[in-house]
Parts: C-alpha cells; sequence; structure tokens
C-alpha cells in the first residue's frame, strides 16, 4: 500500500460505525429506531422525531450526483497532483447526500443526476474510504 500522504478522517463516537463500516466495504448509515428516518452525517439524535435511538443500516451503495463542484484552487499540497478535482455529493436511494468523489472519470465528465455507485478506496491500514463511480461502469474491477 502506497503511503497516502493526505488528511484522513477523525474516527469518533458518532462516527465510529460508518469508518468500520467503511473497512469492511459496506457502506452504513444511520437509521432512526423509532421512525426509521435515514440520516447521515452520523449524529445522535433523530432530527425528524427527536429520538436517540439509533441503528446502522447498509446502504445500496447507489444514488446520483445531486451536485458538485470542480476544484482547481490547490488547498493543501497533498492534493497537487489531484487538481482538478471534483467534489461530489451523492444523493444515495436512501435519500441522504454524502461529499465525495468519483473515481472513473474526470471532473468535466462529472453531470447533475449521473448515476453512481459506491466503491471502497482502502487508503491505509486502518482507513477506508468511500469514493463513487459512474454505475454505468458495472463489472469493472474496482480502481
Ligand atoms: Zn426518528
Amino acid at each position: 500500500m502506497v503511503d497516502y500522504g493526505k488528511p484522513l478522517p477523525q474516527v469518533r463516537r458518532e462516527t465510529r460505525g460508518f469508518w468500520e463500516g467503511c473497512k469492511r466495504h459496506e457502506l452504513l448509515i444511520q437509521r432512526c429506531e423509532d421512525c426509521g428516518t435515514y440520516r447521515h452525517y452520523p449524529r445522535p439524535m433523530c432530527a425528524c422525531c427527536g429520538s436517540w435511538n439509533v441503528e446502522w443500516a447498509k446502504a445500496t451503495g447507489k444514488g446520483r450526483v445531486y451536485s458538485y463542484i470542480v476544484t482547481h484552487q490547490l488547498f493543501h499540497p497533498a492534493f497537487f497532483d489531484d487538481v482538478p478535482y471534483a467534489v461530489v455529493i451523492v444523493e444515495l436511494e436512501e435519500g441522504v447526500r454524502m461529499v465525495s468523489n468519483i473515481v472513473d472519470c474526470g471532473p468535466d465528465e462529472v453531470y447533475i443526476g449521473m448515476p453512481v455507485e459506491v466503491v471502497f478506496d482502502d487508503v491505509t491500514e486502518e482507513v477506508t474510504l468511500p469514493r463513487f463511480r459512474s454505475s454505468s461502469q458495472v463489472g469493472r474491477p474496482s480502481p
């Protein structure tokens, strides 16, 4: 495994289940045990009913690009070789949105509504990042 060299997520109590799922190549999102509402980013209380009872649910990993930006400005030296790159907000089939990257196409090819599916990038021994690829690429090996 190549030295990743980029900032890594800080795992906290509320996010531990999400990152542990990623490590197993499962995309987990929180679901309220009382009203069934999905939520992401992970947090302790349901914004719909106020319940603190929460479970981890396995998401399909499929969704669409809800919005995106193309970053041309270098904000961190570790991303020098990456610019320009797209930062996308993916709306999952479960209705929650998550910030990520697209791995299989250039920033000029990303569009709003683009069907995507999750792939898992084992960037270190401890951390796996969820990224997305065009769902028309189903069947290709993970990058
Ligand atoms: Zn609820």
